[in-house]
């Protein structure tokens, strides 16, 4: 049967989508030929993708659209000119797409969020609001690497690699540092285990009222129970840190809120509930079929969607991820499927 993949997947997806279908093709003995999409090529050709030096190479700018499918004058006069000072700025030549990112977010969501405190109308508010609810995934993926990898941008801009989180966070529906802190600190080490607070191994994954609770406990009480988790751990400067950026962020909308309520609402409070809520769905989502046997293991305790374009809310590649979280999770993916398969990791 003839299959065909999600039309807005990148080249690399598509990459890796051919080779799980050649597996399965081999498997079913509809195909006994070696060549471009078993492991070995699949992995060099996602290599070479990522390797400025190889000429395969081609930096990611875009996430709606592939260079090829651009107007030729445009990618001559406008693209190619920004992806060589772009490859500058950022730290590893294939992130050129965060630089576009930072840029949009900046010019875009910055002067938008600043024109509603001073001259409100709830047209623009609610533009306002669609905007940043189409953003906030692809910043959340972004906002993943940079607190991963500590940075994206040069060295030589590491001051401005330190400012941009603060300034667009609070925008995109993230407390300052709060990421770092829940995701980096907390949930990658206790990897969705008994002590993970995010945990789904105490719920009915499928009742409403069981994900209500789960939702409405990381609303209201995480400001709460992260510095106490690190408290108990021994990790005083940790939970001191975390309270302050949390409740620091929290006295910075009240006060916006002084100056001008409705603003307030649209720039910062329904994004930050929302993108709460996106998280904790997703999360349940991703830990929705948890293996009782090793409830903390990676492959075990999660599930790997493949042919879904990236998002923050079903973050496919969430096994990978914790195992190889950085951008280059694709390779990973692809060229560890024999140890996905020996893992029993739902794919
Ligand atoms: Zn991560």
């Amino acid at each position: 049967m003839p299959r065909s993949h999600d039309p807005s997947l990148t080249y690399s997806d598509v990459v890796v989508w051919k080779n799980l279908m050649y597996d399965i093709d081999k498997k079913e003995n509809l195909s006994s030929r070696s060549g471009d999409r078993d492991d070995l090529s699949t992995s060099k050709l996602l290599d070479d993708v990522n390797n400025p030096k190889a000429a395969r190479f081609q930096p990611t700018v875009f996430t709606s659209w592939d260079q090829s499918d651009t107007l030729p004058t445009v990618l001559r006069y406008i693209v190619e000119p920004y992806v060589d000072w772009a490859r500058r700025v950022v730290r590893t030549p294939t992130d050129v797409v965060f630089l576009t990112h930072i840029l949009l977010y900046t010019s875009t969501s910055v002067p938008s969020a600043v024109r509603l405190f001073f001259h409100f109308t709830w047209t623009h508010g609610v533009f306002h609001w669609l905007m940043t609810s189409y953003y906030c995934g692809a910043f959340t993926i972004m906002l993943h690497n940079h607190i991963h990898n500590n940075g994206v941008l040069a060295s030589n801009l590491a001051f401005v690699d330190r400012l941009w989180p603060y300034l667009l966070e609070p925008l995109m529906g993230h407390t300052w540092d709060s990421y770092y802190y829940h995701h980096v600190k907390h949930h990658h080490v206790e990897n969705n285990g008994p002590g993970d607070l995010s945990s789904t191994i105490w719920f009915q994954r499928d009742d409403l009222l069981h994900l209500m609770y789960y939702i409405g406990r990381f609303l209201f009480f995480i400001w709460f129970e992260l510095p106490l988790y690190f408290h108990r751990k021994g990790k005083r400067s940790l939970a001191i840190k975390c309270a302050i950026s949390e409740l620091g962020t929290y006295a910075f909308i009240y006060l916006a809120a002084r100056c001008n309520l409705r603003a307030t609402m649209f720039v910062f409070l329904i994004p930050l509930l929302q993108m709460r809520i996106g998280m904790m769905v997703g999360n349940w989502g991703q830990h929705a079929l948890v293996d009782e046997e090793e409830p903390d293991s990676d492959f075990r305790s999660s599930i790997t969607l493949i042919d879904v374009p990236v998002s923050i809310y079903d973050s496919p590649l969430h096994a990978s991820e914790s195992i190889t979280p950085t951008s280059r999770q694709f390779t990973a993916s692809s060229t560890s499927a024999s140890h996905f398969a020996d893992q029993r990791s739902l794919v």
